[in-house]
C-alpha cells in the first residue's frame, strides 16, 4: 500500500475476517477482560509497586492472556491477529505497564517460537508459556548496540564436542527481564563460507533458559523490569534451540519485530479511547464562565482532534491485522508507520486530554494519578 502498488482486494471494502465463531469467542473474551479491568487491576498501585501486582498476573493468567495467539493443542486461544488486537486495545484502555509485560511476553518474548520453532520445540516451550507458568522476553538490544541491531557484540560459542553453546555478552531494555525464565538472545556466531573458506560472525537466535545457569541481571535506573539490564555469561545452550538456520538471527530478530508492531497501534488506540473519555467527562462536568466547558470552541476543537487521531490508529490498527489474517506477507511499512503514528498520536491525545483537565490534569490525588485515577 505504501509504495502505492495497491491491491484493492486487500483494502476494499475495509477488510472483515472474524468468522462468527471467532466473533463469538471474542465476545465471549471481551466482557471478562474489561470487567477484569475495571474491578480487579489497580493502574496506580502498579505504578506505584512498579511492577503489576501479583494478584493481576495471576487473574491475567487464568483468563488466558498469556497465550492469545498460542494454539490450542499447545495450550493457548488460538486467536488470529485482528482478535488479539481487539484486545490489546482493552488492555491498552486501561493500563500500558500491564500491556507491556504481556507484550513483551507474546508479541516478541515467545513469537520466534511460534514463528520458527520446531515442533519439538514448541512442545517443550509452548504449553507453560501459553499459561504464563513460564514468562518470555526479547533479547536483541546492547548497551553499545540499539537502532544498529545487526552491531551486536554478544557471542555464541560452539563447545568443541558441538553439543552446545556458550553465550557471552550484555543485554539492556529488557521488557520482563526480571521476570522471565525463557530468553529469545540475539548472539553471533562464527560461521564459515564454503565458498570462499573465510570465516565470518553472523547474527543466529538461541532460546535460553534462565535455569541453564550464568544468566545475571543488574538493576538500572528503577526496579521496572524494562530497565534491567540481563547479562548472560557462560550460558549453555543446546544447538536445537536456535532458530532459523544458523546465521539467519537478524531475519529472525526483524520477522518478530514486523509481526508485533500492530499490536502497538491497537494498545495505543485503546490508550486514546480511555484519555478521550476521561477528557469528554471532564469537559462535560466542568463550569467556568458561566458555561459547561465543553460548549467552549477551542475544548471542542481539541476534542474532534483528539477523536480524529484515535480514529485513524485504530483503523490502521485493524486494516493491518487484518491483512496479515487474510495471508499478506508485506506488511511491514504499513506496520512500522501504525507503530510511530500510534505512539505519536496517544503522546498528543494525552496531552491534549491534560490541558482539557486543568490542573487536575496534571495532580496526583492521595497516590492516584488525576488522568490515570479508576
Ligand atoms: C520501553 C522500552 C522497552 C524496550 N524493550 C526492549 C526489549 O524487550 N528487548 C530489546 O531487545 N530491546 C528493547 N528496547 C530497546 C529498544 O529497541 C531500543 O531502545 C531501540 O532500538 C533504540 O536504541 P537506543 O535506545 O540505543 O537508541 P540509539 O540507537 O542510540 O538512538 C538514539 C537516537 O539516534 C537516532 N539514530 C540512530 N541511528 C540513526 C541514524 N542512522 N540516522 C539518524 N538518526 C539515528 C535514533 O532515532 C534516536 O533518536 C526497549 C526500549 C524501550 C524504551
Amino acid at each position: 500500500m505504501f509504495l502505492g502498488r495497491l491491491n484493492t482486494e486487500q483494502v476494499f471494502p475495509y477488510p472483515s475476517v472474524l468468522s462468527e465463531e471467532q466473533e463469538q469467542t471474542l465476545q465471549e473474551l471481551v466482557g471478562p477482560l474489561t470487567r477484569f479491568f475495571e474491578e480487579v487491576n489497580n493502574p496506580a498501585r502498579n505504578d506505584e509497586l512498579e511492577q503489576v501486582e501479583d494478584a493481576t498476573m495471576q487473574g491475567l493468567k487464568e483468563m488466558g492472556a498469556f497465550g492469545l495467539q498460542v494454539p490450542p493443542e499447545m495450550g493457548g486461544l488460538g486467536l488470529s491477529n485482528t482478535q488479539y488486537a481487539r484486545l490489546v486495545e482493552i488492555v491498552g484502555q486501561h493500563d500500558l505497564g500491564v500491556g507491556i509485560t504481556l507484550g513483551a511476553h507474546q508479541s516478541i518474548g515467545f513469537k520466534g517460537l511460534l514463528l520458527y520453532g520446531t515442533p519439538a520445540q514448541k512442545k517443550k516451550y509452548l504449553p507453560r508459556l501459553a499459561t504464563g507458568e513460564t514468562v518470555a522476553a526479547f533479547c536483541l538490544t546492547e548497551p553499545g548496540s540499539g537502532s544498529d541491531a545487526a552491531s551486536i557484540r554478544t557471542r555464541a560459542q560452539p563447545s568443541p564436542c558441538g553439543t552446545f553453546y556458550t553465550l557471552d555478552g550484555s543485554k539492556i531494555w529488557i521488557s520482563n527481564g526480571g521476570l522471565a525464565e525463557i530468553f529469545t538472545v540475539f548472539a553471533k556466531t562464527p560461521l564459515r563460507d564454503e565458498g570462499t573458506g573465510e570465516t565470518k560472525e553472523k547474527i543466529t537466535a538461541f532460546i535460553v533458559e534462565r535455569g541453564f545457569g550464568g544468566v545475571t541481571r543488574r538493576r538500572w535506573g528503577s526496579g521496572r523490569p524494562t530497565r534491567q539490564r540481563f547479562t548472560s555469561r557462560g550460558c549453555g545452550s543446546q544447538p536445537r534451540t536456535s532458530w532459523g538456520c544458523l546465521g539467519g538471527g537478524f531475519k529472525v530478530a526483524m520477522n518478530i519485530l514486523n509481526n508485533g508492531r500492530f499490536g502497538m497501534a491497537a494498545a495505543m488506540a485503546g490508550t486514546m479511547r480511555g484519555v478521550l473519555a476521561k477528557a469528554v467527562e471532564h469537559a462535560a462536568n466542568r463550569t467556568q464562565f458561566g458555561d459547561k466547558i465543553h460548549n467552549f470552541g477551542v475544548i471542542q476543537e481539541k476534542l474532534a482532534r483528539m477523536a480524529l487521531l484515535q480514529y485513524v490508529t485504530e483503523s490502521m490498527a485493524y486494516m493491518i491485522s487484518a491483512n496479515m489474517d487474510q495471508g499478506a506477507t508485506d506488511f511491514q511499512i504499513e506496520a512500522a508507520i501504525s507503530k510511530i503514528f500510534g505512539s505519536e498520536a496517544a503522546w498528543t491525545v494525552t496531552d491534549e486530554c491534560i490541558q482539557v483537565m486543568g490542573g487536575m490534569g496534571f495532580m496526583q490525588v492521595s497516590g492516584t494519578p488525576g488522568l490515570w485515577g479508576g
